[in-house]
């Protein structure tokens, strides 16, 4: 086969092949430099500049100024529209005609008022296709607009990707002009790619890397730059070695184009529909020119914004849905983050998501799709199947920087026993570009060889967009079937899992949480956006439940579902994965918070007219308990005349009552003591503050036990320094606990603000800095089990972590965290790599310490960072992180704690009741004097959570309640109502009655249902 002697010199060898597709060196003589033919500028391009995310009709009416290639215009975020206008040479006859358009902005074409293209630089877009082959019936005269986004495909990072955006930055077109295009060229340069990348991958221990060296040595000789004539003997060459086959045992990797678009991040959200529109536009291309191209897209939110902004193109991706071609995949509103949002959340975006999914495409998800989130909760794999999903996509995992996960693929079995069929891409990556290294990796890095067979390799440039490229969909062409290559199979996420299944013999299984030891201060980063979501989670849930009763209670009351729908669409988008962990640029900060603004002012209208319905309208004071349990606490009353004043009430369970006062067992008492300490009683608790704001006592009177541990503080506040390697808002290092300062610093000593009664409470100042303070209301009320600190924070520190501790007198090796609908332990010790990882975790509203018989609960209203080592438990506070929000944080937080010593198991002690009452405080209801106290369900066995209820999604007359086992036991429960239901019916997530149908037992108590441990059962009731 080869003529010429040749050397043993691998290294000349592989580097003149090297060069001879160098776009660096010898391009006068090379074959890159024969890429393009001849070229020919623009007729004319002409510009305006617009501060606004304009639409075309818009855009096309503005008067366009000349513009001259080398112009910079901006600042960032704002909008460039060209108009372009040129003409084809008619000598281009035959050619290949492409636009060259090279500008550091990212830009999309459209022609003939459509969008056409998307061109970004960076994801290696440069060049819009005038003609394949230009005939003379064509037009040679085009008019073209290019609408040119100020910012880059990772935004407009100042000095790098991640610090704040540069708001000054300025732009320019470096290149737009006509060229004729060599497509034979660039075919053989791939040939020449791929064959070099064999060699260099497989390195000298493989015959076969030699073969590919001889090879393309041999197609050197044989190619001749400026005679397009010698290409073919060249390229027959290349064609010999890739058809050169595998045997029956290769791997297997399913290549599916994929484009991740971060729902916001480095950008903001309105430059998200822009990005979706571009990268999918240009998808559309490629499918018209590609037919085995498969494309796979996640995240409702985005097709949604695609449907309303670019119409046309809305209707050319259902047309290749409905070919297989276009797969919608993860079955989710947006890819949320898989820590903080609440289980009910969880379960919106899987049914906002599939049925978008269904009533746009008539889809529905058998895969959730989550590339890239910083952990998964233990509870995902319920959820995914309770919304009609076994298989589970990700890889994040890969990023952990302690422990490497022992699998890649698996079966993950959740909380409850619930199993998917779990695949992270062994080359370990959602954002593949069809390389050799790419190909090599997905067989080298699988933990599963021998058990699992095939792999999925996403291509596509992602996180800012961008998508496949025609030169991945050639590369993995070229090797679909190469000795030393893995198969290469155009595939979807079907035919993926279908193989895994059909072969899943042999997989092992994960049990419990996907912890990810990173990125563990996004449990804390941002936390007005982590108190937005939790009190907006916390509001909708009372409006549908008063929605709900007042649908019942009253025949004229219109349930608002359009309203309701809205506002979760907008609480289920700022869950997405860079927002709620708070790893967003200011801009993002700021529409976030404006749409939780949005939802509490519209959500607090809804809630007045549920209330309105249901309390009649009358002119006595109610109360309103949202919570399947009665409550007997302390609320803030205004009297007849507006005075605001105390009042101990007793209120029924999901219901309301007049207010009646009534009277504790014991009220509470404060006293000064001689020390300057403050002594805090209810009967209940017993508590000592220090003249510096900690507590040197917490006693739990019954059972005659001290919570603080010996000679420590309870309540102290702890800096740390908080400098990260890189990821600044999103890391928090194990290395930051060595900076550990205590906050010692009074400004106000603690003062009696309430001396008791009802309620007591107990005021002071802390300094943390010059220019940061801590000012605190330690709260005790009657019949309370638990002491409250109102928390008010000035803040402004850099790369400072401000926390607090609790030390108390329990010893354990486990604690225990709530979660989405349950809880789970993580060790208090650090045995192995795997326990000291997580240094840093995080838990909902509560977390629990306990040993045989007593334990201490720590309670929060809004955060999400915890840690429990040895006997001291710690909340997360603050972070002060620069990049990539420079201002992240600072400024006033208000958040309340509070702490619970308790006998028995926290089970047993309603810790998890306290944890709903701290968080869904009772609401105050206008009723008339003579209502009667009122309940509409109870839950016969305080292990069962009755956490929702809603009307049924396009059913009138009909409810949702969902219901879940809270303390980890298998328990018979039953739903006691007082509403008129007929008949009750299982069903799934997505509120499809469960086949074979199956209605659940109603007997005179009401609906007795069966659970197992942290099951979660829904049901339709139907009125
Ligand atoms: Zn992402």
């Amino acid at each position: 086969m080869y003529r010429q002697p040749v050397l043993k010199n691998r290294r000349t060898l592989l580097e003149r092949a090297d060069k001879f597709i160098s776009d660096v060196y010898f391009t006068d003589c090379n074959l890159r430099g024969r890429l393009y033919g001849d070229s020919c500028p623009l007729e004319s391009l002409a510009s305006f500049l617009s501060s606004k995310r304009i639409t075309f009709t818009e855009a096309f009416q503005q008067t366009f100024a000349p513009h001259k290639v080398g112009d910079t215009f901006g600042p960032t975020w704002w909008t460039c529209w060209f108009k372009v206008t040129l003409t084809i040479p008619e000598s281009w006859r035959g050619k290949e005609v492409h636009l060259l358009w090279e500008s550091d902005g990212e830009a999309m074409v459209w022609r003939d008022e459509q969008p056409v293209q998307g061109l970004t630089k960076e994801g290696e877009k440069t060049s819009y296709i005038l003609s394949d082959c230009l005939r003379d019936e064509e037009p040679h005269s085009v008019t073209l607009y290019v609408e040119m986004a100020c910012n880059g495909l990772f935004g407009a990072g100042q000095g790098s990707m991640i610090a704040a955006p540069d708001p000054n930055r300025k732009f320019s077109v470096q290149k737009a002009e006509l060229v004729v295009f060599n497509r034979d060229v660039r075919e053989l340069l791939t040939d020449f790619e791929m064959l070099i990348d064999i060699v260099k991958e497989l390195g000298e221990g493989e015959q076969r890397g030699y073969q590919a060296l001889f090879t393309v040595n041999e197609m050197v000789n044989l190619c001749d730059p400026s005679d397009p004539g010698s290409f073919s003997k060249a390229h027959s060459l290349a064609h010999a070695f890739f058809s050169q086959r595998n045997g029956d045992s290769q791997h297997t990797a399913h290549a599916m184009g994929h484009c991740h678009i971060d729902s916001a991040w480095l950008w903001p959200y309105e430059e998200t529909i822009r990005k979706c529109g571009r990268s999918w536009v240009t998808v559309i291309r490629l499918m018209e020119k590609n037919p085995d191209f498969v494309f796979t897209c996640s995240q409702a939110q985005q097709f949604q914004w695609v449907k309303s902004w670019y119409p046309g193109l809305f209707s050319q991706i259902q047309h290749y849905v409905k070919k297989g071609r276009f797969i919608p995949v993860g079955g989710t509103w947006v890819e949320m983050d898989g820590n903080l949002p609440s289980g009910e959340s969880m379960v919106r975006q899987f049914l906002e998501g599939q049925r978008f999914f269904n009533h746009e495409f008539g889809i529905h998800c058998k895969e959730f799709w989550l590339p890239d989130t910083f952990g998964y909760s233990a509870q995902l794999p319920q959820i995914m199947q309770g919304s009609g999903i076994s298989n589970f996509l990700t890889q994040k995992l890969s990023w952990n920087l302690v422990n490497t996960f022992p699998h890649n693929t698996f079966f993950w079995e959740g909380l409850d026993g619930s199993k998917v069929l779990t695949h992270f891409p062994p080359g370990n990556s959602y954002i593949m570009e069809g390389k050799v290294e790419e190909l090599m990796n997905t067989v080298k890095n699988n933990k599963d060889k021998g058990r699992a067979n095939h792999s999925a390799v996403l291509f596509g440039f992602g996180d800012g967009g961008g998508g496949p490229t025609q030169l991945m969909l050639d590369r993995l062409h070229q090797v679909q079937d190469t000795d030393g290559l893995p198969k290469v199979q155009t595939s979807s996420p079907d035919q993926l899992f279908s193989q895994l299944q059909a072969d899943s013999a042999l997989l092992c299984t994960w049990t419990g949480e996907l912890f990810l030891e990173l990125h563990n201060g996004t449990y804390t980063t941002q936390a007005q956006i982590k108190r937005g979501n939790r009190q907006c989670e916390a509001l909708l849930h009372d409006v549908e439940i008063a929605s709900s009763l007042a649908l019942c209670r009253n025949r004229t009351f219109q349930y608002p579902v359009e309203k309701l729908q809205e506002l979760w669409r907008l609480l289920l988008l700022n869950q997405f994965h860079d927002v709620i962990p708070g790893s967003c640029i200011e801009m993002v900060v700021e529409d976030a918070l404006r749409y939780y603004e949005d939802i509490r002012r519209d959500g607090a209208a809804l809630l007045h007219e549920a209330f309105g319905a249901l309390g009649s309208k009358g002119n006595s004071t109610g109360v309103f308990n949202s919570l399947p349990w009665e409550r007997h606490e302390v609320i803030q009353i205004q009297d007849g005349a507006g005075t605001p004043g105390l009042a101990l009430v007793r209120v029924p369970s999901i219901g309301l009552t007049p207010v009646k006062d009534t009277q504790p067992v014991a009220p509470v008492s404060v006293t000064s003591q001689a020390d300057g300490t403050i002594l805090m009683e209810n009967g209940i608790l017993q508590t000592v503050v220090n003249k510096d704001g900690t507590l040197a006592s917490l006693y739990l009177i019954n059972a005659n036990r001290e919570a603080v541990s010996d000679s420590c503080h309870g309540n102290q506040f702890v800096m740390f320094d908080d400098v990260p390697l890189y990821w600044d808002a999103w890391d928090v290092m194990d290395y930051h606990l060595q900076t550990r300062k205590p906050v010692l610093e009074v400004v106000q000593p603690p003062h009696v603000v309430s001396s008791g009664g009802l309620r007591g409470s107990v005021s002071f100042t802390l300094r943390i800095s010059d220019k940061s303070t801590i000012k605190q209301e330690i709260v005790m009320d009657a019949m309370c089990p638990y002491i409250k600190f109102n928390t008010e924070v000035e803040w402004a520190e850099s790369h400072k972590f401000l926390k607090v501790e609790f030390p108390v007198q329990v010893r354990s090796p486990n604690a225990t965290y709530e979660i989405q609908f349950g809880h789970l332990q993580r060790p208090t010790h650090r045995n192995t790599s795997w326990d000291w990882a997580r240094f840093e975790v995080w838990g909902h509203k509560w977390a629990d310490l306990s040993e045989h018989n007593f334990g201490v609960a720590l309670l929060n209203d809004c955060k999400y960072g915890y840690s429990v080592h040895k006997n001291t438990m710690t909340l997360s506070l603050l972070r002060a992180p620069k990049a990539p929000d420079v201002n992240a944080d600072m400024g006033t937080h208000h958040f309340t704690y509070a702490v619970m010593p308790h006998t028995g198991s926290f089970q047993d002690a309603s810790v998890i009741q306290c944890g709903y009452n701290l968080n869904f405080p009772l609401k105050s209801i206008q009723c008339t004097a003579d209502t009667e106290p009122w309940s509409a369900f109870s839950v016969s066995t305080a292990a069962v959570i009755l956490e929702t209820i809603k009307q049924a999604e396009d059913r009138k007359g009909a409810l949702v309640v969902r219901l879940y086992e809270s303390h980890g036991s298998s328990v018979t429960a039953t739903l006691c109502t007082t509403l008129p239901v007929r008949e009750a019916w299982h069903c799934d997530f997505l509120e499809r009655q469960q086949y074979p149908t199956q209605p659940a037992r109603i007997t005179s108590e009401g609906v007795t249902l069966n659970f197992s441990p942290f099951q979660i059962v829904s049901l339709l009731l139907i009125l």
